[in-house]
């Protein structure tokens, strides 16, 4: 039987190419959008069209109720969660010096909460199971801070905390729990920074000179959701085009 993932935030540029990795797999692919998103039906369709039949569910993440309401309706209707990617996130980057509360939240709530709300309800079914995958999607900027992200380095860097304690807790389960931290991929987040800036002071930061490919991020999720990677686990794998080695 296929086993079954959940991509948060598949519909997104990375989410996307996850999906479509992990379904070309063969995993039966499931994905959340927020429930404001009225594109969601037009995704799917395109998808369909592409050949891809994902399942679709709406979902905050950023909210511990709905977070367990979707794992609860994905699990009766497909059955159990086998791998997860916890993957939605936002940005709201400014200065630390303007900073608000709200935007600190959001972006702690959306990138941080998220990962205990979505890993809360699938977790203890893998151990159970014997058998689980969960890839926290961090970033570059979670390992060596970032100018006017103080809110998503911390949340950033705060996934890969969870990710090494989980781990230690789980290890004797078969369920191993990773982080993957993509520099700049092009993406939408990505190629929404005006293009003088990714010319002047992002490209030039990357060794490779050019952006990364959601489909190279993809790869990675593919690999540690694999059989191959029951090894590997609580590692924070960077894939970054060499813009930041440690
Ligand atoms: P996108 O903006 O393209 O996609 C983000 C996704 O997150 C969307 O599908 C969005 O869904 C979802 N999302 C946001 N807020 C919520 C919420 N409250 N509840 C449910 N879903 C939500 O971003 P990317 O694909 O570029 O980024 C994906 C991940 O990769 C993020 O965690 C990001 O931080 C990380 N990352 C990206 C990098 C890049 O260069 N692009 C680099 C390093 C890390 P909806 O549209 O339905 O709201």
């Amino acid at each position: 039987m296929a086993r079954i993932a959940l991509v948060t935030g598949g519909m997104g540029g990375l989410g996307e190419a996850v999906c479509i990795k992990l379904a070309a797999l063969g995993y039966k692919v499931v994905t959340t959008y927020s429930p404001g998103n009225t594109k969601a039906k037009d995704w799917l369709a395109t998808m369909e069209k592409q050949g891809f039949q994902f399942h679709a569910f709406p979902c905050d993440v950023s909210d511990y109720n709905s977070a367990q309401e979707c794992v609860a309706t994905i699990t009766k209707e497909l059955g159990p969660i086998d791998v997860l990617v916890n993957n939605a996130g936002i940005t709201r980057d400014m200065t630390f010096k303007k900073m608000d509360k709200t935007n600190w939240d959001a972006v702690i709530r959306t990138n941080l909460d998220s990962v205990f709300n979505m890993t809360k309800p699938v977790c203890d079914a893998m151990t159970e199971r014997g058998w689980g995958r969960i890839i926290n999607i961090s970033s570059v900027n979670g390992q060596k801070g970032a100018f006017g992200q103080t809110n998503y380095s911390a949340a950033k860097a705060g996934m890969h905390g969870f990710t090494k304690a989980l781990a230690l807790e789980v290890a004797r389960k078969g369920v191993t729990v990773n982080t993957i931290s993509p520099g700049y991929i092009g993406t939408k987040m990505v190629m929404a920074i005006p293009q003088e800036v990714l010319d002047s002071k992002i490209i030039p930061q990357i060794p490779m000179a050019r952006l990364g490919k959601p489909e190279e991020v993809a790869g990675l999720v593919a690999y540690l959701s694999s059989d191959e990677a029951a090894f590997v686990t609580g590692a924070n794998i960077a894939i970054n085009g060499g813009q930041h080695m440690y």
